[in-house]
């Protein structure tokens, strides 16, 4: 059966995205079939979602100009898959702490822009996962940090607490960097600009078995 992956085309890199989704799914036996999102009608058709990277405040803003946001809040309110990767993270976070950047809420995290340093410091770190095998390599662009897990616990990342419904997936530096809330996975890197596609798998695949 064809999975239909919608991935956030306003702004921010999609074709990398696409073609992680596609190999994510041939690993796992299924054919997933990419539309790029740009208007409002598109979401409810899809199986799945991606949140790109690139300026949040661009994203969050023409995802409310367009309809998409209340397309993707509905998306996950029926327990369907999204993978948001930096730039999206910020957008799909609780709180941007950033008046431009209009949240969708959809994981209980508060984020800090670009606090991982700017364009200058990106980097790559190998991360150990919740549910790979093996170190990921995280690739990091203008990161975010994610600085509270969970609003209503009061507890921050620095105590290494975790709410009710966020999990903590991977730490960098001692700080969460990759989130699962529900059916939405958060990260601060980028795992599209790397040939691995095993956090596009976990995101929509997991619960396929794997064809070896
Ligand atoms: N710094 C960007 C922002 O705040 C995110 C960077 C990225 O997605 N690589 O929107």
């Amino acid at each position: 059966m064809t999975f239909t992956a919608g991935v956030v085309a306003v702004q921010g890199d999609v074709s990398e995205h696409a073609a992680a989704i596609e190999h994510a799914a041939e690993r796992r036996g299924r054919t997933a079939e990419v539309v790029e999102i740009r208007d409002a009608g598109i979401v409810p058709d899809c199986d799945a979602l991606l949140m790109p990277g690139g300026e949040s405040t661009t994203i969050s803003r023409l995802l409310h100009d367009e309809g998409i946001a209340a397309e993707i809040v509905d998306h996950v309110d029926d327990g369907k898959p999204v993978l948001a990767t930096c730039a999206g993270l910020i957008v799909a976070s609780r709180d941007a702490g950033d008046e431009r950047v209009e949240t969708l809420d959809l994981i209980d995290v508060t984020v800090e822009r670009n606090a991982f340093g700017r364009q200058k410091d990106s980097f790559e770190a190998p991360l150990d996962v919740d549910g790979l095998d093996d170190p990921f390599p995280g690739v990091f662009i203008r990161a975010p940090v994610i600085s509270e897990v969970g609003g209503d616990s009061g507890r921050d990342s620095e105590t290494g607490g975790e709410s009710a419904g966020v999990a903590v997936l991977a730490e960098w530096d001692g700080r969460p960097v990759a989130v699962r809330d529900g059916p939405v996975i958060g990260t601060s890197f980028h795992p599209e600009l790397t040939d691995d596609d095993r956090i596009h798998e976990l995101a929509f695949f997991a619960e396929t078995p794997a064809t070896q």
